[in-house]
């Protein structure tokens, strides 16, 4: 079975078009609106003789498990369990939230290793949340930007020791 690594961050920052992105198909639901991703997803990335399945999460909201939002946050919990690794994305235009500090802190705690991924991350306007996300204590972001296509093989080589 090849190695699963999972998209984790709270909705909108971009999750959905990076999976699909490393997919290469347009499987992943992308919408403006947050929590539009109400199932997980999986797909196979490949780069130059790399390969891992991908899985996307819905967005990470802070709500009891009685609501949607809570059910969701607690299926991206349990498929954790599953995982080789995850790739928790920020939006480096927007920088850091307090419930990115919340995922963060969580993901701190759980055995799995972590790839940061800035996300957004083309041109200047990405620069400050980039830098930012250093204080996240999960090691140097890789700056990506799933819709424009950069930084794909910086996250290739940044999985490819751990998983
Ligand atoms: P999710 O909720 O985390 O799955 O986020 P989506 O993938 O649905 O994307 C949310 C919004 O961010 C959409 O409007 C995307 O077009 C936009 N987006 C995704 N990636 C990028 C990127 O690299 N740069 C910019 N500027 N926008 C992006
Ligand atoms: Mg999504």
């Amino acid at each position: 079975m090849k190695p699963q690594v999972i998209i984790i961050g709270r909705p909108n920052v971009g999750k959905s078009t990076l999976f699909n992105r490393l997919v290469g198909k347009k499987l992943a639901l992308v919408d403006d609106q947050p929590g539009v991703t109400r199932d997980r997803r999986m797909g196979d990335a490949e780069l130059a003789g790399m390969s891992f399945t991908v899985v996307d999460t819905a967005g990470w909201e802070d709500e009891d498990p009685d609501t949607l939002p809570g059910r969701m946050r607690m299926q991206t919990e349990v498929s954790l369990e599953g995982a080789d690794a995850a790739m928790f994305v920020i939006d480096a235009r927007a920088g850091i939230t307090p419930l990115d500090e919340e995922i963060a802190r969580w993901l701190r705690e759980q055995e799995v290793p972590v790839v940061l991924v800035a996300n957004k991350a083309e041109g200047k306007a990405g620069e400050a949340g980039l830098y930012e996300s250093y204080s996240l204590g999960l090691g140097e972001p890789i700056g990506v930007s799933a819709e424009h296509g950069e930084g794909i093989a910086d996250l290739f080589g940044a999985l490819w020791p751990i998983i």
